[in-house]
């Protein structure tokens, strides 16, 4: 394969209709400055109609081009026409690179449609870069359990495609430039060959305090706690520093919080002005998911790899070092 016949750079918008979900500008936002390095244009790709406050943002990112598809198979989510559309697109423009944001849709149509194309499909890439020396993008992510940072290339084939997790980067838009591309391309599946249908959508009963994401303050609890009888006070202390609960993976696994907690690669990515962790050991796992201004860990094992992460460590046991922060607020607010 001619690499060099493959150019610029492509991010999936993904879409209600109303809202663009934010990963799609996250990623504009961040392959800007890699289309900067590389000297390739950046595209964003919608399919289906999108209303134009949301393509106005999308705009507002920095994009040179915009890619409209239109046609018959787009009236909900579907593996079969998304994959196609990127497959028909991909193989008519031939792009260097394309990143789709690793939300559940993301993650389902991004390989089917690397797969068309006979290239290779990067999951969850927690960091990118563009290697000027070979024109590839690394995908740079945890492997082996989280005891190294992987760099994955597409070194042969092309285009090079990526899922990144939401939250991954953030949303800095640096402004519409003048005169973007606009394209229109019309590319109907047949409705009757799409494989699954849509019998009713559900959305999720919104509950404030699973979402995490964007909470200024962040009490999370790691392995190290005994039980869930022992829960109660890291709420209690979440509460007092108006911040919200989270947890890592093994407290998911253990059944004692939801996935929706779950803080870390495989989880929610949080940014946050204070996180303070109790009982987590601080697996690159978890903490690539952690973008905090002050992070303050606890920890009884001096040694624990979490001491390298945070701002101020706290050595000892994590009921009595809660239990002592929930005394010294409480005294402080009488
Ligand atoms: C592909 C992949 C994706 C993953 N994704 C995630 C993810 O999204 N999020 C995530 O969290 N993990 C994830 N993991 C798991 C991750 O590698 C770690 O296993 C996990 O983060 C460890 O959680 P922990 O620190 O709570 O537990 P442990 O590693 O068991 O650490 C417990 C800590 O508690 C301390 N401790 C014990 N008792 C006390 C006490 N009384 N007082 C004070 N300290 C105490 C111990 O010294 C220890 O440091 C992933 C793993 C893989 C392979």
């Amino acid at each position: 394969m001619q690499k060099s016949g493959y150019k610029n750079m492509w991010v999936y918008i993904e879409h209600d209709g109303q809202t663009a979900t934010p990963v799609g500008l996250e990623l504009c936002c961040e392959i800007r400055k890699l289309c900067d390095a590389a000297g390739d244009r950046l595209y964003a790709v919608i399919l289906g109609d999108l209303c134009e406050t949301e393509v106005e943002k999308v705009k507002g990112c920095g994009i040179d081009g915009l890619i409209f598809v239109s046609g018959t198979g787009y009236e909900f989510f579907n593996t079969d026409a998304w994959a196609n559309a990127f497959a028909v697109l991909s193989r008519k423009y031939k792009p260097s690179a394309i990143f789709v944001g690793g939300t559940i849709n993301g993650r389902d149509f991004a390989p089917r449609f690397a797969v068309q194309l006979d290239t290779g499909c990067t999951s969850d890439a927690m960091e990118l870069a563009y290697d000027p020396e070979t024109g590839d993008i690394q995908f740079i992510e945890p492997a082996v359990g989280g005891k190294i940072m992987a760099v994955i290339t597409v070194p042969v084939m092309r285009p090079q495609i990526g899922t990144i997790r939401p939250g991954t980067f953030r949303y800095a838009p640096t402004g519409a430039k003048e005169n973007i591309e606009v394209i229109h391309e019309e590319i109907s599946y047949d409705p009757d060959a799409i494989r699954c249908r849509h019998i009713d959508f559900l959305p999720d009963e919104a509950d404030p305090e699973m979402d995490i994401a964007h909470a200024d303050c962040i009490v999370c609890v790691g392995n190290g706690l005994k039980d869930s009888e022992h829960l109660e006070r890291y709420r209690m202390l979440a509460k007092l520093l108006n911040g919200k609960l989270g947890c890592t993976r093994p407290l998911y696994d253990r059944g004692i919080l939801p996935y929706k907690l779950q803080i870390g690669q495989s989880g929610v990515m949080v940014k946050t002005k204070l996180y303070i962790s109790f009982g987590v050991s601080g697996a690159v796992n978890h903490t690539a998911g952690v973008d905090a201004e002050v992070f303050v860990a606890v920890d009884r094992n001096p040694d624990a790899q979490i001491f390298r992460y945070c701002d101020y460590g706290i050595v000892g046991d994590m009921d009595e070092i809660c239990d002592e922060m929930i005394e010294q607020l409480q005294a402080g607010k009488a």
